[in-house]
């Protein structure tokens, strides 16, 4: 069966995601760690994290996504932001542990003139401040479109961070479609190259989650704007191939999509129907 979910709210705690995923049909999910755009975390309430935890296993679900806010900068050229991302990272790792065996998911960041190379040695430090060995989460390095200095639109990129972690089995990737299609990989024309690259370069067995989006923008634009499904450049039959391909169909699929619930159960219905 595909295991198939879309980003919620974190509002209203963790326990209520769980019952709003119910309700539009999802067995995985994603949520924002903190604020997206800041930085302040909410409390952590333990015994909704159990709640949540307990409804997990009662229904099965695939594992879900802890989302680190965009503005983390693990590669940031001023040493003071580059520590505050450290300490973010370190601090969304320990709450992890309330929801145990979960996944988290960073974008790699921006180098911002430093160079690709001084980028992932930046994110790879930092990881190996931030992970344990006893930890139950696995981190995720997200594919990013190549906006800007964004570090992680090669999958390259990914490689030379993965290359340099320590603790290399807490670390796998999320393949999100708009991106890689944004950063020029040709998902649309021959999904098998693009995943015979990846496998080439970063190793399948890496690959834990997909966030599957649309994109506004045609292949290789590196603009990162995500469209309903069937609503951008990437289209339906393409995203069908995603979430049907062999590689892929045992993953968590997250879908990004600009959309409210309603949207999103809809989504879900049909890639459920594409997926058989
Ligand atoms: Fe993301
Ligand atoms: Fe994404
Ligand atoms: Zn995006």
């Amino acid at each position: 069966m595909l295991h198939i979910g879309c980003h919620l709210s974190s509002a209203r705690g963790f326990a209520a995601m769980g019952r709003q995923a119910l309700d539009i049909g999802a067995d995985t999910f994603q949520f924002f760690t903190r604020n997206p755009r800041g930085s302040r975390a909410r409390e952590a309430d333990p015994a909704d994290a159990a709640a949540l935890t307990a409804l997990l296993r009662e229904k099965a679900f695939a594992p879900i996504i802890a989302h680190a806010p965009y503005t983390l900068n693990l590669c940031a050229a001023d040493e003071e932001r580059r520590s505050f991302a450290r300490e973010v990272l370190s601090d969304d790792l320990h709450r992890m542990e309330l929801l145990p065996g979960q996944y988290y998911n960073f974008h790699p960041g921006s180098h911002v003139g430093q160079g690709t190379a001084a980028g992932a040695a930046h994110i790879a430090r930092a990881l190996n401040a931030a992970l344990w060995p006893g930890m139950t989460t696995t981190v995720l390095l997200e594919t990013m479109a190549g906006k800007g200095s964004e570090v992680g639109g090669r999958f390259q990129d990914l490689r030379e961070i993965l290359d340099q972690v320590e603790l290399a089995e807490k670390v796998g990737v999320c393949l999100d479609t708009c991106h890689v299609s944004d950063a020029g990989y040709d998902l649309i024309g021959d999904l098998d190259a693009v995943l015979t690259e990846f496998d080439r370069v970063v190793g399948l067995s890496r690959l834990k989650a997909v966030h599957l989006n649309d994109s506004l923008n045609p292949p290789g634009s590196r603009k990162d704007r995500h469209a309903r499904i069937g609503e951008g450049c990437i289209g339906t039959e393409a995203l069908a191939r995603v979430v049907r391909h062999p590689a892929l169909r045992n993953l968590p699929f997250c879908l990004e999509t600009p959309n409210e619930l309603p949207g999103y159960a809809a989504e879900i219905a049909l890639l459920r129907r594409l997926a058989e």
